[in-house]
């Protein structure tokens, strides 16, 4: 076959695939308009007989090349499709569900997938502190092949006398260190309003575990067109959490990640308890991105590398770990990020276990 005549069958290909799309178009519309008249007349929109009845003509004229079968099941998934344009959006499956979406949320920023194939890491200190303080670890991330550079710089503490963050400024610091070292930044926003400035600074807005119920908050994150990272709340259910992401996607923002970052139980022996099953069921019942948190969940370094490894054979899609350059002076959370040659060794360690991936240094 010439290269001309294949070219001309993937044309019409092409146009018959918009064919169908303007019939399937049209079907939907008469089967909503059907669905409507039959509300009214106080009658059972589905009607299993019809479908049969229909399915049973349709294999009888099919002459292949397709079998009865694939007949059933494509005509099966489109009677199901009107269906669901005539079930109103409560009671319907939500949009992070994987009921409504099978295939995987890939969520792509320059260089780094998240979704894809190869887990990420995302690094950083607790909070931003200086120029210094994270140019030092933008640094140390650029070298072990780590492309999000973390930092906090509006930071939600349990207490009003502790260190809040620095603000905007905070911000620019972290973006001025983040584009020497070509990374992409990661920080939490706790305010709607703050939303439309960050976002000049931020690649990836976090929301909170205190804000993952701050539906004012979650409303105007997906009003944005950037990916969020959404944190569970600190005695969330998996409903809730998967409630509050439909917040986001269902006002247009499709860019959400999930992260579990460990709930409050009575173990005192860390911070929170790291919920591992969260990301078999997350990644089961939602097509969105899953991460976990080692380093909130834990509040301990001891025991983050084994955290870390179960998180990414449970098959979660990357880490989040705080690092600083000199944990014990930290303005926050001191006691559980790790010092640059600690970092080091996870990501060393991470690697030989053949989970993470560290790509080469971009500079
Ligand atoms: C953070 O990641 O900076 C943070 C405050 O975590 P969390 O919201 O999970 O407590
Ligand atoms: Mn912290």
């Amino acid at each position: 076959m010439t290269e001309t005549q294949l070219l001309a069958l993937q044309k019409r290909l092409d146009e018959i695939n918009e064919q169908l799309l303007d019939l399937i178009s049209e079907r939907g519309r008469i089967g909503v308009q059907i669905g409507k008249i039959k509300r009214s007349q106080g009658v059972s929109v589905h009607d299993p007989s019809w479908e049969e009845e229909a399915l049973k003509r349709l294999v009888q004229r099919n002459d292949g090349p397709f079998d009865e079968a694939t007949i059933r099941r494509l005509f099966q998934e489109m009677f199901g499709a009107t269906l669901q344009l005539l079930e109103p959006e409560r009671g319907r499956p939500l949009l992070v569900s994987r009921k409504r979406q099978r295939m995987n949320t890939v969520i792509r920023l320059k260089n780094t997938i998240v979704g894809g194939t190869d887990p990420v890491l995302i690094a950083g200190p607790c909070s931003v502190e200086s120029l210094t303080q994270v140019r030092e670890v933008a640094a140390l991330l650029n070298e072990a092949g780590v492309h999000v550079i973390r930092g906090g710089a509006f930071k939600p503490r349990t207490s009003p006398y502790d260190f809040q963050g620095l603000g905007f400024d905070g911000l620019k610091l972290l973006k001025q260190a983040a584009d020497e070292y070509g990374l992409l930044t990661i920080s939490e926003i706790v305010d709607p309003s703050h939303l439309e400035r960050a976002v000049d600074y931020v690649d990836i807005v976090q929301i909170g575990a205190r804000n993952m119920q701050n539906f004012e908050l979650l409303k105007a994150a997906g009003e944005l067109r950037k990916p969020v990272l959404l944190k569970r709340g600190l005695a969330a259910t998996m409903d809730e959490f998967l409630h509050a992401a439909e917040y986001i996607v269902s006002r247009g923002n499709s860019q959400v990640m999930l992260i579990e970052r460990g709930i409050r139980t009575y173990e005192k022996w860390t911070r929170n308890t790291l919920d591992i099953s969260a990301v078999p069921l997350l990644k089961r019942e939602s097509h969105l991105p899953v991460l976990v948190d080692v380093s909130h969940s834990t509040g301990r370094k001891d025991i983050i590398i084994p955290c870390a490894k179960a998180a990414l054979a449970a098959g979660a899609d990357g880490i989040m770990v705080e690092v600083h350059p000199n944990p014990p002076a930290a303005l926050s959370d001191a006691d559980q990020q790790l010092d640059p040659g600690e970092f080091r060794e996870f990501v060393r360690q991470m690697t030989v276990s053949g989970l993470l991936h560290p790509r080469r240094p971009t500079l």
